[in-house]
């Protein structure tokens, strides 16, 4: 249901990868907030992880472990002090801002815990508004928000406001929100957080849809194992660093 429609926007696609280069790969990523301050935060220290086109990556890790800064990170939200962050092939922490936010806007598509929707705006326009920013035309919108709500399972709540949808059907406008502009990577914060435990599950079982048959990279983070237990693998985190056997 998920399978990718390659847009006919041409060129924006951060590189033609080989089948060997993963959709994300971090190597050597330390973050420090506030870097040199006397309040400075050591966030990550010497993460390198990968994660493939079809494949889905658990974080896992309790709170303060690091999890949100690499998903910041992976998303081109955040510069980490050191290593690099490279998105399809392209090394995000040697751009510009300004790519980087062009990177994000065609490549990635970022869930969060609270879903982050605008309550003015019907579910229809919360999908359809990543595509204002990639310049997509306001039918070619609209149709394509239709279309991603019916996959999400929400085609009789298009025109509802966020206020007037349950914790799960929001979570679900969030998801088609974030697959507005055909990312190649899906980023999910905590994407279960909010929900019971029944809700949580439908939505995770359509994230992973979305990864695995749409051909998609999928990173989520969550301190939850039962939230993990859908990946293919698990990244254990503490104090920033990724724990290893052990460890
Ligand atoms: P998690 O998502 O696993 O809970 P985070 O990545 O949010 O962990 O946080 C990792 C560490 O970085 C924590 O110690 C947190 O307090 C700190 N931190 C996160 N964001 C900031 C910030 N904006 N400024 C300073 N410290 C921060
Ligand atoms: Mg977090």
């Amino acid at each position: 249901m998920f399978g990718r429609s390659r847009r006919p926007t041409a060129g924006t696609r951060a590189h033609d990868c080989e089948e060997s280069t993963p959709a994300v790969r971090l190597e050597g990523v330390g973050h420090e907030y506030g870097a040199g301050g006397d309040r400075s935060v050591t966030a990550l220290r010497d993460v390198s992880l990968s994660v493939r086109t079809g494949e889905v990556v658990g974080l896992k890790g309790p709170s303060g472990s690091g999890k949100s800064t690499i998903l910041h990170a992976v998303a081109g939200l955040l510069v980490p002090t050191e290593g690099t962050v490279a998105l399809l092939g392209t090394d995000l922490t040697d751009r510009s801002d300004r790519t980087r936010t062009r990177l994000r806007r065609h490549h990635v598509g970022i869930v969060f815990q609270r879903f982050h929707l605008l309550p003015s705006l019907s579910a229809r326009a919360n999908v359809a508004l990543p595509l204002v920013q990639t310049g997509v035309g306001r039918s070619n919108r609209r149709d394509r928000a239709e279309k991603l709500l019916e996959e999400v399972g929400l085609a009789d709540r298009t025109t509802h406001l966020p206020g007037e949808l349950s914790g799960g059907e929001r979570q679900r406008v969030a998801l088609a929100r974030a697959l507005a502009a055909d990312p190649d990577v899906i980023v999910a914060d905590e994407p279960t957080g909010e929900l019971d435990t029944a809700t949580g599950s439908d939505v995770l079982e359509l994230l992973t849809d979305v990864g695995r048959d749409g051909g998609r990279a999928v990173l989520v983070a969550s301190h939850d194992e039962a939230t993990l237990s859908v990946a293919d693998r698990v990244v254990p985190l503490r104090d920033g660093r990724v724990v290893t056997d052990g460890g």
